[in-house]
Order: structure tokens, then sequence, then C-alpha cells
């Protein structure tokens, strides 16, 4: 089971430094293997990128393979933002690159972002995305993005959140490089989801990290709700967010 939406916070380095082994104990009790880690410190600050990226990698790189790491920049880096890029994929080995736009304040209409997505696109990875909030994080403000970029897997992060996931639901279903990640909408809205979207481009995620608390007491219970049959359970939580991780070769398989 592979969680597609978590974050080292600042929390966890102040209380464990850079040791993963408390972080990973809720994933371990749950049954869960691996995990998409983001930056949080990043994202709400961005004269602490830099620092932050080199942390979420070192802190990944003491897990055994159990969390993935993925970094962020600021658009309004400028052209040091390609630069962080090109070091956090290419030096550090991250497999993802995060964008929060309504907290860091910049459209995704950027030319820098698209920027971001050849990079992206050069190293295979995908670009995952808070959403749900406007100004700046409309899922079809997303569909746009991926939709400029065909070769690049671009994930909302939270599948619309509370109030936008209908315009999730039309995204996904008119983009085939976005994906939707099962993190946010309540129950209702994510049986829809699940019930009109592709489901091979569905994924979870927790937002495990952000704070100290156990999550997966809350989220595991929140998906049986929708009782999944297997075939959609092994989908979401194992062989999507598998493919994702294989890189463009098998993404683009997806019909
Ligand atoms: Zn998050």
């Amino acid at each position: 089971m592979i969680d597609c939406h978590t974050h080292w916070g600042r929390a966890w380095t102040e209380r464990d430094g850079l040791d993963p082994r408390r972080w990973l104990e809720p994933l371990t009790a749950h049954g869960v293997q691996r995990a998409m880690v983001m930056p949080e410190e990043g994202l709400l600050d961005a004269g602490r990128i830099g620092r932050d990226n080199d942390r979420v990698a070192a802190v990944c790189a003491r897990s055994d393979g159990r969390m993935i790491p993925c970094c962020t920049v600021n658009l309004w880096m400028r052209e040091e933002a390609a630069r962080e890029t090109r070091r956090c994929l290419g030096d550090l080995g991250m497999r993802g690159i995060k964008f929060h736009p309504w907290l860091q304040g910049g459209s995704v209409s950027s030319p820098l972002m698209d920027e971001v997505c050849e990079l992206a696109a050069e190293y295979g990875v995908p670009v995952l995305f808070h959403d749900g909030t406007p100004p700046f994080c409309l899922p079809s403000q997303m569909a746009l993005l991926a939709r400029r970029h065909p070769g690049v897997q671009i994930v909302l992060g939270h599948s619309g959140l509370f109030e936008h996931w209908r315009e999730a639901i039309a995204a996904l279903k008119g983009t085939p490089n976005l994906w939707g990640c099962l993190c946010g909408p309540h129950v209702a809205a994510m049986r829809e989801i699940v019930r009109q979207c592709d489901l091979s481009r569905l994924l979870w995620g927790t937002d495990h990290g952000y704070g100290l608390a156990d999550v997966y007491q809350y989220r595991f219970p929140l998906m049986d709700t929708l009782r999944l049959s297997d075939a959609a359970r092994q989908a979401i939580f194992d062989d999507n967010p598998a493919r994702l991780l294989r890189g463009p070769a098998s993404a683009s398989k997806i019909r």
C-alpha cells in the first residue's frame, strides 16, 4: 500500500531531528508500506526551500526506501526555481515535485511552471499539487497545465477538497495525464469520484506528517465507508501509485 500524500513537517524535525522511525510507526501499524513525502516548511517559507528539500531527502534516505522524497520550489525564486528543481531531481534523486500555489503565491499559468514541468518530463517524475482552494488551486487550472504537458503526470493532491470535487471530476475525465488523490473530499464526494472517474488514475493519501497525530485512524474508516471492490482497492492503494512512480513509460499506458 502506498500513501501518495504525506509531509515531513516542522513538528517532526523539532522532535526527531532527521530520524524517520516515529514518523513511520503509524504506517507500519496500519499496513502502509511506502509514502510519497513532501516538504512542509518549504511550502510555507520560500527562504527555507533549499534547506527543507535537503532535510526531506535526508530523512527519506534513512527509511529503507519506504519514504519517497518529493521537493518543492517557489516560482518567485525565478531562474533559481529551475536550478533548485534540477538539484533536487538530479543530485538528490527526489521523485516528485510538490506545489501549493495558493500558499506559495504563484500561478500554475506562469512560464516558470512550464519550465519546471519540462524538467519533470526529463526526469520522469510527477508534479503534485495542493488543490481545492481558489484562486490558484482549482482542479481546472491544473487540468490546463496537464494539457500543456501531456507527457507529465499531474496529481490533484486533494481531488477538489470539500467544495471543488465536481470540478475535479470534470478535470479528471477530460485529461488523461491528470490523477486524483483521495485525500480531503467528504465521503459522498469520494463516492462520486470513484463512480465517475477512470479508476486507473485514482490514488489515496492522508496528509500524514503535517502534524504529529495519527491520521490513519481517521482516513482508513473513511475509505471503508466507500465499500470499494477488491479490484478498486488494489488499483487505488497499490497498482496506480506503483505505476505513477515507475515513470512515464508505464503511466502513459493508461487509458
Ligand atoms: Zn498536504
